[in-house]
């Protein structure tokens, strides 16, 4: 198959969108590197505290203004963005493959989820409405408003680099606030292209700004007494630090971590669908999803050994044939089903789980080790779908987040003891059954400490007027992003009280 045409032709050389405005940073410049051909695609700045400031306090100028600005008319900011955004689709996308190493169709997926959020997003008017009581007492009302708190920071992981912002700046800024966005370093371009069309959408200066950077920067939101609230998306050790820090400066805070979901099947599920939605869980974005598939648990509830023991292999080797036929290229190639992953540390680490693994007695049954592309390409980051069985949960490969394409298989007799499997893991993000039974799609919905449930569905992922859920390990916070949530989330509720004279 033919690559699709690039948009990004030669290197760039990001700057900030600060108060309305593309500012160059002092700050040194990194490498962003296309992970799959290895071609350096832009320069990315690790801005200093001084142009941090200068965003804070765009955006707390910006706040007075746009707070008072009315809703309907905030909306409307929104509905050119969603035209823009529509019109730039394409281009979009590619920007996503080309900085990440994803699908051209995962990437279609995460523009088109990312749009979705500006779309509910408008719906401010609405969304923000409070309720009343009139007659609480003799010629008094009660009635509730809310109102938006300021400047919110959001900071950003590498595996979606265009939609994670997203399930917070549109709710954030509809809701009358304004935000200051820091990507990941490692995929940089996306906000970037995002804020070209935000500048073309009406919204006033300072009100959406997008300041590059690391920790650091990410430190500094921290500190910052006028940031009221911080949305932070990625790894639990980073998570629980943030929540913490904001507990002790006052700051509300959003931590969506990290992950390690387990998949369920059944005796009675649907083999032929389940294997097709475990291949998109297990190696859809090479398995750096937080809702991707990572331990698959095979049941034998109701079978006897013999029964089980087929059932088993005859799962297994579906699952490993299938696995066998993902073709790994460029994402841009469209025939590809699985791109490579973000980075080479990101590789080697996922090769140290793999070697773990085998010395901990996993059977390594399909090992991604073996690179096999359907071009020629530098194999830096890239690795083939890998398959473990004989997993036990108490294996650091059962245990620990690898986000990779790797697939860990446990048997066990009971669903009862499956659930248990489930619970002595710490992350409670995602978890998943594949059954034809109401009985048991009940009971694992009723039972499982998850944030998000899938029944006969690979990927849990909620839309956008659902918050995005998370329990345990894998979210900090009360509230959480998209839909009415972060609305709350982004809004101080004020009662009033009124007597009539
Ligand atoms: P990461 O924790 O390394 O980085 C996330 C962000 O935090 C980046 O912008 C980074 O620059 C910044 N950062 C890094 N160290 C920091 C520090 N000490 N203090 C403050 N900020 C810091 O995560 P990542 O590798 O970019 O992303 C992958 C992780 O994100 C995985 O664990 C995945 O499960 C998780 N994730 C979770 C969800 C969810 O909704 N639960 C969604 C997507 C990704």
């Amino acid at each position: 198959m033919p690559i699709l045409e690039e948009p990004i032709k030669e290197t760039l050389h990001l700057r900030n969108y600060i108060d309305g405005e593309w500012a160059d940073s002092k700050g040194e410049p990194n490498d962003v590197t296309n992970p799959a051909t290895g071609k350096l695609i832009a320069r990315v700045p690790v801005s200093t505290e001084d142009e941090f400031e200068k965003a804070v306090n765009a955006a707390k100028g910006a706040f007075y203004d746009w707070r008072r600005t009315p809703p309907l008319a905030r909306a409307r900011c929104f509905f050119r963005l969603k035209e823009l955004l529509e019109e730039n689709f394409e281009e979009l996308s590619r920007i996503q493959t080309m900085e990440h190493g994803k699908t051209i169709d995962e990437s279609r997926g995460e523009t088109r989820r990312g749009i979705e959020m500006v779309e509910v997003a408008s719906g401010i008017p609405s969304l923000m409405m409070g309720y009343n009581l009139e007659d609480i007492a003799s010629g008094i009302d009660e009635y509730l408003i809310r109102q938006p708190l300021g400047v919110f920071g959001i900071i950003a992981p590498f595996n979606f680099p265009f939609m994670v912002p997203l399930w917070f700046a549109p709710y954030a800024i509809a809701a009358g606030n304004c935000v200051i966005i820091k990507p990941s370093p490692h995929v940089p371009l996306s906000q970037t292209k995002i804020a070209e069309l935000v500048d073309e959408s009406g919204f006033p200066p300072g009100v959406w700004n997008v300041v590059h950077g690391g920790e650091a920067i990410a430190s500094c939101m921290m500190e910052n007494r006028d940031i009221k609230g911080i949305c932070f998306v990625g790894s639990t050790p980073v998570g629980k630090e943030i929540y913490r820090k904001c507990g002790e400066t006052g700051k509300r805070v959003i931590a969506q971590c990290g992950a390690k979901n387990f998949l369920l099947v059944m005796p009675d599920a649907d083999l032929e669908k389940t294997i097709a939605a475990c291949m998109t869980s297990f190696y859809g974005n090479a398995g750096q999803r937080c809702l991707s598939g990572a331990n698959l648990v095979i049941v034998g509830e109701g079978l006897n050994k013999q029964e089980f023991d087929a059932f088993y292999e005859k799962v297994v080797n579906a699952f490993i044939d299938s696995a066998s036929k993902i073709k790994v290229g460029y994402g841009l190639d469209d025939s590809v089903h699985m791109g490579p992953v973000q980075n080479k540390q990101r590789k080697e680490k996922i090769l140290g789980f793999i070697q773990k693994g085998i010395d901990e007695g996993a059977k390594l049954r399909l090992d991604g080790r073996n690179v096999r592309l359907v071009e020629d390409l530098p194999d830096t980051c890239f690795l083939n779908p890998t398959v473990f069985t004989d997993v036990t949960p108490d294996m650091t490969i059962a245990r620990e987040e690898i986000f990779g394409p790797v697939a860990n298989i446990i048997k066990t007799d009971r669903f009862d003891d499956a659930v248990e499997i489930i619970h002595s893991n710490p992350y409670g993000n995602a978890s998943c059954i594949f059954t034809g039974s109401g009985k048991w799609a009940r009971e694992f919905q009723y039972r499982v400490e998850c944030g998000n449930i899938g029944i006969n569905i690979g990927i849990a992922a909620p839309m956008a007027f659902f918050p995005f859920s998370g329990m345990k390990d894998s979210f900090f916070g009360t509230l959480h992003g998209q839909g009415q949530e972060a609305i709350r989330f982004f809004t101080e509720s004020k009662v009033v009280i009124q007597r009539w004279f």
